[in-house]
């Protein structure tokens, strides 16, 4: 039963990854093409940075994640860098969606716009499966707290 739990663990990192990155690529999609002050929203340096930490925090999620992946199918004792990946991977997709509504605003709360389905559906990920703050109390025992 614990084994199967880093399964679902990483399965469900494995959905905020790909939330995130459906995300990040309407986010650019849209910064390249609403103009504002008669240039691209994505030209304004505070966007720009904005869609780097995105793309950043999304990069390091998905290492950790292909990490412990690479760890579960070599049968190796991961229960710690699953439960990092499920917190990791699902903590930065909510911070990636929370980010891309600010950035689109009023358009985000549009049904038009596919991030309000991905900020809803991003949530469930930090709850199901054992929430993050169920991850950090697994976590904290591997390292002996
Ligand atoms: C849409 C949806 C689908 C679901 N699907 C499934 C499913 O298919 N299979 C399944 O088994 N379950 C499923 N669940 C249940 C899900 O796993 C639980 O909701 C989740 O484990 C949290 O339990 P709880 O809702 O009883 O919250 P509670 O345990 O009451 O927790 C409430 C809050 O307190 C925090 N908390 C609780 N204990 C601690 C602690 N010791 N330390 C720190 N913080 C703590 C939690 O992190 C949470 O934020 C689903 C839930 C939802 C909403």
């Amino acid at each position: 039963m614990m084994r199967l739990l880093n399964g679902e663990r990483l399965t469900l990192s494995a959905c905020a990854l790909g939330i995130s990155e459906r995300i990040l690529a309407d986010v650019i999609e849209y910064v390249r093409e609403r103009v504002k002050l008669s240039r691209p929203a994505g030209k304004f340096q505070d966007i720009e940075h904005q869609v780097v930490e995105m793309a950043t925090e999304l990069q390091a999620a998905r290492q950790l994640a292909y990490y412990a992946a690479w760890m579960e199918t070599r049968k190796m004792e991961c229960v710690r860098e699953t439960s990092m990946s499920k917190y990791l991977c699902a903590e930065t997709g909510k911070k990636i969606a929370v980010s891309a509504m600010q950035i689109m605003a009023d358009y985000a709360y549009t049904m038009a716009c596919d991030v309000q389905r991905y900020f809803r559906d991003v949530v469930i990920l930090s709850i199901g499966g054992g929430t993050t703050q169920i991850q950090k109390n697994i976590i904290a025992k591997t390292l002996g707290l």
